[in-house]
C-alpha cells in the first residue's frame, strides 16, 4: 500500500513514511492510493484482532503479520494497568464499550483509555508503532504536539518511557483544565517536556508550524508529530467504527453522530465506510466552532473571524485540518484542485465547494452546531430524564443534542461517539447535572502526583532553543 499527497505533487511512500512524516512534502496530506475491501471483519475477532487486521491493510509491505499481531497486542491487551482494572473485568475482551441509552440508541464509550479521552485508542498504537519503526531504523525522533487539552495527554501515555522519542507539549497557558493538564504534567517521565505557552491554543499551532517549516532545525531535531493529520491516528480510529457498525448492524446500515473539531474521528468512520463496514450517514457535531456546519450547509468552507471558548473546549478548532481529506474524496481525488482551493483559503480564508463536491459530503455526512446552552441542557436532561441515566462530557452532549438539528433525521440504529470520561470536565459536569464525577481508580491519585512543566513566551525561537538542549534526537 501507497501513500499519495491530497495536493497531488508529491511522490508516494510507504505506510510508515507518511507516519513518520505527519505533512507531505507539498503542504498536502496522506492518504491510501486506493481502499482496501475490509468487509465484516469485525466478525472475526475481538478488538485487537481486528485492529490487527486493519493495520495489516493499511501498512502493506511496511509490516509483516507478526508485526502488526505485536503492536496492535501492546496497544490493546498488553499493559493491562494502562486500562481501568474494573472496565476490564466487565469487557475483558473489548476496548471500547456500546452502552444503550434507548430504543436503537447507542453511545459508543471511547474514554476508557489511560488519559481518559478517545485519543488515547489510537495513541496507544501510535506509541508502540513509533519505537518499532525507530529501532528499524536507528534513529531517535522529537515529537511535537500543540494540544488544546485532550491530545497532549494521550500523546504523554503513548510516548512516556519511550527509548526512542522524546515528546514536547504545547499547551495554550491557562486555558486547559487542571484534570486535562495533570495529564501531560504529572507523568513523571524524563523523556516528556510539557510546556506551558503564554497564548492560546491557534499560538501554540503557529509556533509547531513555524518549526516544522524551518528544515534545518526540523531535521537536525527530528521533528515529527502526533496531530490528528497522522494517518496512524485514522487507521487506528476506524477500527472502532468497524467493530460498532458490525455489533449493531441487521437490517441495514448503522448512522453515527460523532462530536467533532478537526473531522480527525469523523473521517475515520468514513475510512472505516470506505473499507466496506455497514455505515449510513456520519453526522458531524460542532459547537460554536461551526465551520464544518457552515460548510455542510452553505457551500462555502470559509474561517470564522474568531475561535469562541465553549464548554467543549476539545472542539475549539477553527480549521478543520482533515478536512481536507475528505475534500480530495469529494473532488475526484483530484489533487491540482485541492491545492487550489487551499491556496485560496490560505489568500482569503475561505473558498466555494465545487457543487459536484458538496453533493457528495451531502451524501455522507450531514452536521448541525450546539450551543453552550444546549449543551448544557442536554447533560442534565440525560442524567436527570430518563435515557438511563447517562452521564456524559461536554463534548458526547455536543453528539447526543446534534441529532434534533439535522437536515433529515437519522434512523435507528444510531449511534453517538463518547470522546471523553465525563471525569475529565468535573466543574462543566456537575454545573449542569449537579453530580461531580470522579477520577476512576487508575488515575485517582492524578492530583498527588508530582507535576513538572515549563513556561514559553509565544516565539518559536524559544521553543526552537528549549528542544535543542533537550531532545535526545539532535544532531
Ligand atoms: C479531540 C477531541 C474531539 C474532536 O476530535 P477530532 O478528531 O478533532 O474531530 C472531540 N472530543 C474530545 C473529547 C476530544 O478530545
Amino acid at each position: 500500500m501507497r501513500y499519495v499527497s491530497t495536493r497531488g505533487a508529491a511522490p508516494p511512500v510507504s505506510f510508515l513514511d507518511a507516519v513518520l512524516a505527519g505533512l507531505a512534502p507539498d503542504g498536502g496530506l496522506y492518504v491510501p492510493e486506493s481502499w482496501p475491501a475490509l468487509p465484516d471483519i469485525a466478525a472475526t475477532g475481538h478488538y485487537a484482532g481486528v485492529a490487527m487486521q486493519v493495520l495489516k491493510a493499511f501498512a502493506g509491505e511496511s509490516l509483516d503479520d507478526a508485526n502488526c499481531a505485536k503492536l496492535t497486542t501492546q496497544a490493546y491487551i498488553d499493559p493491562p494497568s494502562s486500562m481501568d482494572a474494573d472496565w476490564r473485568a466487565k469487557w475483558p475482551e473489548t476496548v471500547t464499550s456500546l452502552a444503550h441509552i434507548g430504543p436503537g440508541d447507542w453511545v459508543l464509550e471511547l474514554f476508557h483509555g489511560p488519559s481518559l479521552s478517545f485519543k488515547d485508542v489510537a495513541m496507544q498504537l501510535i506509541g508502540p508503532l513509533f519505537d518499532y519503526a525507530l529501532t528499524q531504523r536507528n534513529e531517535k525522533l522529537s515529537v511535537i504536539c500543540a494540544t488544546s487539552g485532550d491530545t497532549g495527554g494521550a500523546a504523554v501515555e503513548a510516548i512516556k518511557g519511550s527509548a526512542r522519542s522524546d515528546l514536547f507539549v504545547l499547551m495554550p497557558k491557562g486555558r486547559v483544565s487542571d484534570v486535562q493538564k495533570r495529564f501531560m504534567t504529572a507523568s513523571g517521565a524524563e523523556n516528556v517536556h510539557a510546556i506551558d505557552i503564554e497564548g492560546d491554543f491557534d499560538a501554540c499551532q503557529a509556533i509547531v508550524k513555524t518549526l516544522f517549516a524551518d528544515r534545518d532545525f526540523s531535521k537536525r531535531a527530528r521533528l515529527s508529530g502526533v496531530n490528528s493529520i497522522n494517518w496512524a491516528r485514522i487507521v487506528a480510529q476506524s477500527v472502532y467504527f468497524h467493530v460498532a457498525a458490525y455489533t449493531l448492524r441487521a437490517p441495514g446500515a448503522v448512522n453515527f453522530i460523532v462530536p467533532t473539531g478537526n473531522f480527525g474521528d469523523a473521517f475515520s468512520g468514513f475510512v472505516a465506510k470506505m473499507c466496506g463496514a455497514p455505515i449510513g450517514k456520519i453526522a458531524l457535531a460542532t459547537n460554536a466552532n461551526d465551520i464544518l456546519s457552515r460548510a455542510l450547509k452553505t457551500g462555502r468552507y470559509e474561517r470564522a473571524a474568531q475561535s469562541h471558548a465553549t464548554l467543549s473546549p476539545a472542539m475549539d478548532i477553527q480549521v478543520a485540518s482533515n478536512f481536507e481529506r475528505i475534500l480530495f474524496e469529494a473532488v475526484g481525488r483530484d489533487g491540482a484542485m485541492v491545492k487550489r482551493l487551499y491556496d485560496q483559503f490560505a489568500q482569503s480564508g475561505g473558498f466555494d465547494i465545487p457543487a459536484p463536491a458538496l453533493a457528495f459530503l451531502r451524501e455522507h455526512f450531514d452536521a448541525a452546531a450546539v450551543s453552550d446552552e444546549e449543551t448544557q441542557e442536554t447533560m442534565g436532561a440525560y442524567w436527570n430524564d430518563g435515557h438511563f441515566g447517562y452521564l456524559a462530557c461536554p463534548h458526547t452532549a455536543v453528539g447526543l443534542h446534534a441529532r434534533s438539528k439535522l437536515e433529515a433525521p437519522l434512523d435507528a440504529p444510531l449511534v453517538t461517539l463518547a470522546t471523553a470520561h465525563p471525569a475529565k470536565f468535573p466543574d462543566t459536569v456537575e454545573e449542569a447535572t449537579g453530580v461531580r464525577p470522579p477520577l476512576p481508580a487508575k488515575c485517582a491519585d492524578l492530583f498527588e502526583r508530582k507535576e513538572k512543566v515549563d513556561v514559553l513566551p509565544n516565539d518559536a525561537e524559544a521553543v526552537k532553543r528549549y528542544i535543542a538542549e533537550r531532545s535526545r534526537a539532535w544532531a
